[in-house]
């Protein structure tokens, strides 16, 4: 008998038919003798309509209350998909975050998992009941509801195998594993066998939305094995480990991220320690800076560019208009109208010709990543798919 930890996404829970679809998988696995334990995300576009209700009511509501707003949509999953099981004739019990015991951060919208105490878990698997929690939400120290953030089931589902030290972390979506580019965009894609944390956290990272980049991370840290496959097609997926046969290749795939903007400080004293202070002032936001280009310096002052989420520019704004001020740059400009195309691969860090075939690059060791408008995205991640993996 094995623990089984199934997490399944708001596409493969959109309906009815797609609930009773899961609860199938759910119940077939059960009853070839595992505990189960299921994470379920919000039913198809749950949550973006009870972000666009929120906004609607007020759009600069506490983030408090956005996220007791948005976890309602993981708690009618968890009911819903625990009816179908119950009528299939199996015994199930759903649960909240809480209730599951998900204590995390009290950064509201992008919590942290701080520990999961999964007593209420085991009792009910003890009782031999199939366990549907609620993904993507926890509880504070002031026990306030939070969330972990867009995509954030994949997360909680991890966090559960590593807590419980499941045998197996299945994370069920509507594509059939990960493949070299998002195959809905690049229809040539192909479907990796398997991946390295380190080549799935980057693609993850860099927009691959196929898992969340936390829940790769946590899988690297506790050594979770991950089966990435899909919830309509029985097919093998892709397995995510530590080390993978792909490490062989070049380049394992290439991400899209759209949701991002560029920052531009225009006319910095050209001093050391300007640059430094004010990064330190944005990560001090949690502000996570990507792509870094500085302006060779002129006339005493120099321009510095970054990369940052598409949702934190007002918090940019916030963090460093008077800083900028009161060191006398001239300007802060921010564009939402670009897109950053990247590939990875393990292959790379052997590689460094990769690195300068793309133009103004930033560059880690198996990753390169390239700001372009935002309108050639698409045809961009298409010429370069073509260009490593068609050729
Ligand atoms: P879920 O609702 O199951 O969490 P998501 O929409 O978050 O599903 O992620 C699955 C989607 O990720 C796919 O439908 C696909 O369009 C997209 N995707 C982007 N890049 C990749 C990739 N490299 N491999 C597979 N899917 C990808
Ligand atoms: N329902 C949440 C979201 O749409 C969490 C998830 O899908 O993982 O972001
Ligand atoms: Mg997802």
């Amino acid at each position: 008998m094995s623990l089984i930890v199934q997490k399944f996404g708001g596409s493969s829970v959109a309906n009815a038919e797609r609930v009773f679809n899961v609860a199938k998988i759910v119940t077939d696995t059960y009853a070839q003798g595992n505990d189960v334990v299921v994470v379920v995300s919000a039913q198809g576009d749950t949550t973006d309509d009870l972000i666009a209700k929120g906004q609607e009511i007020n759009p600069n509501a506490s983030k408090r209350e956005r996220d007791m707003l948005v976890a309602a949509g993981e708690q009618v999953s968890i009911a819903l998909l625990s009816m179908a099981i119950e009528k299939l004739g199996f015994p199930v019990v759903s649960l909240l975050g809480w209730q599951a015991g998900f204590q995390t951060s009290s950064a509201h919208t992008s919590a942290r998992i701080r520990r999961v105490v999964p007593n209420r878990i085991r009792k009910e698997l003890d009782k031999k009941r199939i366990v549907v929690v609620a993904g993507f939400q926890g509880v504070s120290r002031y026990d306030d509801i939070t969330t972990l953030g867009r995509g954030g089931s994949d997360t909680s589902a991890v966090a559960i195998a590593a807590a419980m030290h499941a045998d197996l972390c299945q994370i069920f979506t509507d594509v059939e594993g990960v493949y070299t580019a998002d195959p809905r965009l690049v229809p040539n894609a192909r479907k990796l066998k398997d991946i390295s944390y380190d080549e799935m956290l980057e693609l993850a990272t860099l927009g691959a939305q196929v898992l969340n980049n936390r829940s790769v991370e946590m899988a690297k840290k506790y050594n979770i094995e991950l089966e990435v496959l899909s919830s309509l097609v029985r097919a093998p997926g892709t397995i995510v480990k530590e080390k993978s046969k792909m490490e062989k290749m070049l380049i394992s795939g290439v991400a899209k991220d759209t949701d991002v903007a560029r920052v531009s400080v225009i006319g910095v004293p050209d001093e050391p320690g300007f640059a430094f202070k004010m990064f330190s002032k944005v990560s001090a936001k949690n502000i996570n800076v990507d792509i870094i280009l500085q302006s060779i310096g002129r006339d005493g002052t120099k321009d510095i560019s970054f990369t940052i989420p598409l949702d934190k520019v007002d918090d940019v704004k916030e963090c460093l208009q008077e800083y900028i001020e009161n060191i006398g740059a001239k300007d802060l400009l921010i564009g939402t109208d670009v897109a950053k195309i990247s590939i990875v691969g393990a292959g790379m860090e052997s590689h460094a010709g990769v690195a300068t075939k793309m133009f103004e690059a930033a560059t880690s060791e198996i990753k390169v990543s390239v700001l372009i408008n935002k309108k050639d995205a698409d045809r961009a991640v298409t010429a370069i798919h073509e260009k490593f993996f068609e050729e």
